[in-house]
């Protein structure tokens, strides 16, 4: 079993959804490994959950970079290979990859460090903030807003969900309910009104990029089989040609834009 570490910017850039699961692609039956920071560390986690992929979170103990080095150092020392995704070249060039005699024209990166004291790494380049979408992580509610398990608490802990608040658009999250206010499972009809609208304000808000877990597949017991049919239809209603740039669905409820 390889261990590949996916490590780099704070920011993903637009297309950094479709380059990390290019990566998995090309990196059959590997483990992959992450720092569990902003940007290229969260959407690794999302591809590879969205994926079935085996992956590993390596969170540093502390904020500063001293914690920080001692997290990627922890990544180099797992991985086989590192990949160090990085924006382009703005203020100040990559000094780790100037160090090892790599093309250091890019943005200087802790992701490079990562790979440089791993021995074996690819720097890829990201695209800019400019072209960047808003990366918005969509989760499983309740219409209480108790977001208190599963996906629904890491999109409080990391995405920027309101407690109290039970559906839509909140920080960089946005939430469709499976659970009634009580916390019973609603109904699937239910369910596909309020995914009808998730899929109408993801049409209405192409700056955004939505990356959807596998909702009401976990508290609320339903299977992908019965939740996945209605993001199907709901995007074919949408556009004639059934293809949304900007929603990254979970393997399981079928991938509409990458495969
Ligand atoms: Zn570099």
């Amino acid at each position: 079993m390889k261990f590949i570490g996916i490590v780099g910017s704070s920011h993903s850039g637009a297309r950094g959804y479709a380059i990390i699961k290019e990566i998995i692609n090309n990196n059959k039956n590997c483990t992959f490994v992450s720092g569990g920071a902003e940007g290229v560390d969260t959407v690794a986690r999302i591809v590879c959950n969205n994926n079935n992929v085996p992956f590993i979170e390596m969170k540093p103990d502390g904020i500063g970079w001293e914690y920080y080095k001692t997290r990627n150092l922890r990544i180099a020392e797992k991985c086989d290979k590192v990949y160090s995704l990085v924006m382009p070249l703005t203020k100040q060039n990559c000094y780790h990859c100037e160090k090892v005699g790599k093309n250091s024209n890019h943005e200087k990166s802790g992701g490079c460090y990562t790979g440089k004291a791993c021995g074996n790494y690819e720097v890829i380049i990201l695209d800019s903030h400019m072209n960047a979408k808003r990366e918005i992580f969509v989760f499983g509610s309740n219409l209480a807003g108790r977001h208190g398990a599963g996906a629904a608490l890491a999109a409080r802990q990391n995405h920027g969900a309101v407690y109290g608040q039970g559906i839509g658009l909140q920080g960089n999250s946005y939430a469709i309910p499976t659970k009634d206010e009580n916390l019973g499972v609603l109904p699937l009809d239910r369910i596909q009104l309020y995914i009808d609208e998730f899929i109408q304000f993801a049409h209405e808000h192409p700056e955004m990029e939505f990356n959807v877990t596998k909702i009401g597949c976990g508290l609320a017991g339903y299977t992908p089989d019965q939740i996945r049919p209605f993001f199907e239809l709901a995007m074919e209603n949408m556009l004639q040609d059934n293809s949304f740039a900007n929603v990254n669905l979970p393997i399981e409820f079928g991938t509409t834009v990458l495969h």
